[in-house]
């Protein structure tokens, strides 16, 4: 048997009363599981298998095959303030989602881990432009930790440095931004937009409140990573 903590990426029916989860643990990385009873009896896991909880997961290591089975479940934090506001709700889901398509089964990784629930904790309080800077910030440690993150400060092709102030021509495919000498790129990445994500990527966790931008400049950042993630990735 197996304890760690847990948050669950993708819940699938199956069977009659059972449900297959995709985990994401502290201890083990990624893992699939079997619930079994989940869905026939509430009793069963309590409130600990609800979107968004953090629970302490036990976990038995399959006999055969490769599912490991869900023994027991106890909440942690339900994160209940999430459903509040609908823009936690809406990062929080794009966080699961991010994390279930960029790790595979295996492959520990407690820092992921703890950017994970620290990065959902601080939805529950979230408000305004916060809950998308959170949800952007985590995305790109997340490709940070996976060993792929958009070239920003420099061509992707040829490495030179861009003119500071200066927007850049941004290409997900090739892998960041492109000078015009080596051909640019299908997105135009305002230098705000630009500028800002740089300052978002070197930020602590804390500091985010702190990097406030407006509106059309966070829209232009959100774009150009959410395709770069995309390519990466799908
Ligand atoms: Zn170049």
């Amino acid at each position: 048997m197996l304890t760690t903590p847990a948050f669950i990426l993708r819940a699938v029916d199956y069977g009659e009363s059972d449900r297959i989860l995709t985990l994401y643990t502290r201890s083990l990385g990624r893992v699939s599981a079997m619930a079994r009873s989940a869905r026939s009896s509430r009793k069963r896991f309590g409130g600990a298998l609800s979107s968004f909880a953090e629970f302490e997961a036990v976990l038995r290591p399959p006999t055969r095959g490769q599912l490991m089975t869900l023994s027991e479940a106890t909440l942690i934090d339900a994160h209940a303030a999430l459903s509040q506001v609908y823009a936690r709700f809406e990062n929080a889901g794009h966080i699961l989602l991010w994390l279930r398509q960029a790790t595979h089964d295996g492959h520990p990784d407690p820092d992921l881990y703890e950017l994970l629930a620290a990065s959902i904790r601080a939805l529950e309080t979230a408000d305004g432009q916060l809950p998308r800077i959170i949800a952007l910030y985590f995305l790109l440690q997340l490709m940070a930790h996976s060993g792929f993150t958009p070239a920003l400060s420099g061509c992707t092709a040829c490495g030179r440095a861009l003119p500071a102030g200066r927007s850049a021509f941004f290409d997900p495919l090739r892998g960041g931004v492109v000078c015009t000498a080596c051909g640019g790129g299908p997105l135009l990445l305002p230098h705000q937009a630009l500028a800002w994500l740089l300052r978002l990527a070197r930020s602590a966790p804390a500091d985010l409140a702190d990097c406030p931008v407006d509106d059309p400049t966070l829209h232009a950042a959100e774009e150009s990573v959410a395709l770069f993630f995309r390519h990466q990735f799908s």
